[in-house]
């Protein structure tokens, strides 16, 4: 009997034709068919992206989209619950576009106000996940006047339709994190600069971008490729969430609070204030004395802070959010068929190096890897099918790695 010769049910091609014949129940698919197919759904799912998005959306509510948030964030309950009140009314102000019945619902762009390390970073790209929309992380403090030695603001969209794969649409969706916009504060006490390069100018560049406009965009960003194309972007519904230290705001906080206290209209008794965290009473009010332009500030209606992180919080972060540290080390190790654990005791000797040299949530990634290095070095080549981490290994793999540098870099 003649061998069959298989072919592909869809266009034919017979199996020495094709590079690959893939077989179902009752039909076989070539290579060059699955590709077309997969053409076929990318442009259809471009159609109705984002009517999709908006009805994805729609199902997320803010408790929902809270639970979300938790699940990678640790404490920081108050920024919790204000982002994703704020982002499920951004979501929603996009639908509302759709029916024209004169109401327009603003921006709800955000600031965050909180020491480095915090999580503000951590809490816009949970977001940007979770609604699985592009995400640009741009810095502020490089960003200058139109004309000057640094980028433009325009460069902020060039990142976003890069992260958007140069899908504007995609990019008109998504959300822009500016960190460190305190950095573009006023210095009004600064006599000797005659033009503020990096502080008014820069805000007043970015408050169209804020408030929702149409920017010709270099796809390729900046001055090096004079020659591109410009790509027109519509800021209009682009999520913006600012975020900044502000060191010192403190003082304006404690400032105010004091004269409130003393003041008629005392909303709060002068005992009362929990002088640890000031932060949490921070109103739009400090941020204008702090530097920021009241237009700015107009456009960032929706104002919240970071708490500190204790040690409490650390010790958490090492090993709750979906992502963790240990739960990470814990998968690397295991491609290596080893099992990896780690005891209280050393996790508590990290989280208590991470507060003495005051490297916050960031410092015990630092930590961890000058814990482990050596054991991820050695193990892999090694028969060792186990690794547990008690504080004595901690301690002194600590001591013979990192612990000098990581105090000259704090
Ligand atoms: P910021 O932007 O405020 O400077 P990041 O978001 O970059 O801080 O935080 C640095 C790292 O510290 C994050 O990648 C995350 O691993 C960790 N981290 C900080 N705060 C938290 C938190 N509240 N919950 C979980 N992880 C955190």
């Amino acid at each position: 009997m003649a061998k069959e010769i298989l072919e592909c049910s869809f266009c034919g091609r017979k199996k020495p034709e094709t590079n690959l014949l893939i077989a179902g129940i009752n039909a076989h698919i070539c290579d060059r068919c699955i590709e077309q197919a997969h053409g076929i759904v990318l442009e259809e799912l471009k159609q109705t992206g984002k009517k999709e998005l908006l009805e994805d959306l729609k199902l997320l509510k803010p408790k929902e989209i809270k639970a979300f948030l938790d699940e990678y964030i640790i404490g920081q309950e108050k920024t919790k619950k204000v982002m994703s009140v704020a982002v499920y009314n951004h979501y929603k102000r996009l639908m509302q576009e759709q029916n024209e019945d004169g109401i327009e619902i603003e921006k709800s762009n955000i600031i965050m106000v909180g020491q480095t390390g915090t999580g503000k970073t951590l809490v816009a790209k949970t977001i940007a996940k979770m609604l699985n929309v592009p995400l640009a992380i741009v810095d502020a403090t490089v960003l200058t006047e139109a004309g000057y030695v640094g980028e433009d603001v325009e460069s902020i969209l060039t990142r976003l339709l890069q992260a958007a794969d140069y899908d504007v649409s995609k990019a008109e969706r998504g959300i822009v994190f500016i960190d460190e916009i305190d950095k573009i504060a006023r210095k009004s006490d600064n006599p000797s600069i005659t033009r503020d390069v990096s502080g008014e100018g820069v805000q007043q560049a970015l408050l169209k971008l804020l408030e929702g406009t149409v920017v010709n965009v270099p796809p390729k960003g900046g001055r090096k490729h004079p020659d591109q194309k410009f790509v027109e972007v519509n800021t209009q519904n682009i999520l913006f969430i600012a975020g900044g230290a502000f060191d010192g705001i403190e003082r304006i906080i404690s400032k105010r609070l004091n004269h409130q206290a003393i003041g008629y209209d005392s909303l709060k008794h002068k005992d009362e204030i929990d002088k640890d965290n000031l932060l949490q009473y921070v109103v739009p009010k400090d941020l204008k004395d702090f530097g920021l332009i009241p237009e700015i500030i107009g456009r960032l209606p929706v104002l919240t802070h970071m708490d500190p992180l204790d040690a409490k919080t650390l010790r958490s972060i090492l090993t709750e959010p979906k992502n963790a540290l240990v739960k990470q080390y814990k998968k690397l190790f295991e491609m290596d068929d080893v099992d990896f654990s780690i005891d209280e005791e050393a996790l508590q000797f990290i989280v208590d190096k991470a507060m003495e040299y005051k490297l916050g949530a960031r410092g015990l990634r630092s930590l961890c890897e000058a814990i482990l290095t050596d054991a991820m070095f050695e193990i892999p080549s090694s028969e060792e099918k186990e690794l547990h981490v008690n504080k004595s290994f901690a301690e002194q793999s600590l001591n013979k790695n990192l612990l000098q540098q990581l105090k000259s870099a704090s």
